[in-house]
């Protein structure tokens, strides 16, 4: 069984979804209300991949909202809870989806082993990192030469290089073979350490880094005041808009510049699920985060444990593993919709 640990995106959207599935003191909660709340298994899920093989799932809202971010002990709690209530119920392994698995990493919750008399068993969860790496690198591969952006010529800036999915998608395109590799983040000495481990790459501020940018891969989380100066990118430009929460498609809005979902995967059938509903995707009924879709990949293939976790620890061959049982079980990393025109026609536009 797997299960998928997630959120909603604003406390906002939570109210509504509290509305509108009768929950209505919930709805008319404030947020202290909403911070005391415990985490609740909302639906269960049986899913048929490409081969016929069936599996069965659950989906658990943690009750955070990304709100409660800077009340540090309430994010943790919401996290742990969570996972408790995952463990109780049986599930083999489940995906810490948007930001549970960033307050999991970056509060260091591995400390915590107990909920109330609950030993958390780590084996049973994943970030889901690994699969989103591979997707996020398969949709690089795939979109860029229908742009007519050459990957061998292309300069690739990974924003968020030294970060657990981009130092991944960094080592993916060193071996795939680019141009050149841009390596963007706050923090110079992770940079360098992850220069140094690839033997290649140029560090650079963002600022610098895309002008010269022909694809830019955002594994980020950036701040929602960040301006995108547009009229000094490349045309065309591929950008893949990998982080969380993703709102990159307004900032780099412009002719030439080609926003892409980053990390998200459609399924080859529809599901027959709600969850997806309030995630802000095209096709709720088939499209997922990358994240969650590794939960369900290592249900079908037995692989009980946790396939992704602690950071910058994701190896080419572990992607080349759950890439190859992506698109085996039925995934498809999300494309360019409509498939644009080639890069001379772009000129014209
Ligand atoms: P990590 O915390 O491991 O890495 C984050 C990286 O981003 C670090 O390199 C960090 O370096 C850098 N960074 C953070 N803020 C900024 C900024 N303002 N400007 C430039 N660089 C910045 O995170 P993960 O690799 O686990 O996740 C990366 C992103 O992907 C997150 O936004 C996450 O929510 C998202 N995600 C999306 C999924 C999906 O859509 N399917 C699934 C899983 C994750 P530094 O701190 O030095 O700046």
């Amino acid at each position: 069984m797997f299960g998928l640990i997630g959120h909603s995106t604003s406390f906002e959207e939570a109210r509504n979804k509290a509305r509108s599935l009768g929950y209505d003191a919930y709805a008319d909660g404030d947020l202290d209300m909403w911070c005391a709340a415990p985490p609740q298994l909302v639906e269960r899920v049986t899913v048929t991949g490409l081969t016929g093989q069936t599996i069965e799932g659950a989906y658990i809202d943690s009750v955070f909202v990304p709100e409660m971010l800077r009340r540090f002990k309430t994010a943790k709690r919401k996290v742990l809870k969570a996972m408790e209530l995952a463990q109780k119920t049986g599930i083999d392994i489940t995906a810490l989806g948007g930001f549970t698995s960033i307050i999991f990493e970056d509060m260091n919750l591995l400390r915590e082993e107990r909920v109330s008399a609950v030993e958390l068993n780590w084996e049973r969860f994943t970030t889901g990192n690994t699969h989103t790496a591979w997707v996020i690198c398969q949709q690089v591969e795939i979109n860029a030469p229908r742009l007519g952006i050459d990957l061998n010529r292309a300069k690739v800036a990974v924003v968020g290089a030294s970060g657990d999915i981009g130092s991944a998608v960094c080592r993916w395109l060193q071996r795939r073979g680019v141009a050149e590799l841009l390596l963007v983040a706050r923090r110079p000495q992770p940079l360098v350490d992850l220069q140094q481990s690839l033997g290649e790459g140029r560090i650079l501020s963002l600022e610098e880094a895309l002008p010269e940018a022909d694809i830019v891969v955002w594994v980020a989380s950036l701040p929602q005041g960040l301006q995108i100066e547009t009229a000094t990118l490349p045309r065309p430009c591929l950008m893949i808009d990998g982080g969380y929460p993703k709102n990159l498609d307004t900032k780099a809005a412009a002719p030439g510049i080609h926003v892409l979902k980053g990390g998200i995967v459609e399924f080859w059938q529809d599901i027959g699920w709600q969850m997806m509903e309030l995630a802000d995707m095209a096709k709720p009924q088939r499209q997922m985060f990358a994240c969650f879709a590794e939960a369900m990949l290592l249900d079908f293939e037995g692989i009980h444990t946790n396939f992704s976790w602690g950071r910058n620890n994701i190896t080419l061959a572990a992607m080349d593993l759950i890439g190859a049982a992506s698109l085996r079980h039925g995934f498809r990393a999300l494309e360019l919709d409509p498939a644009p025109q080639p890069a001379t026609s772009l000129a014209t536009a």
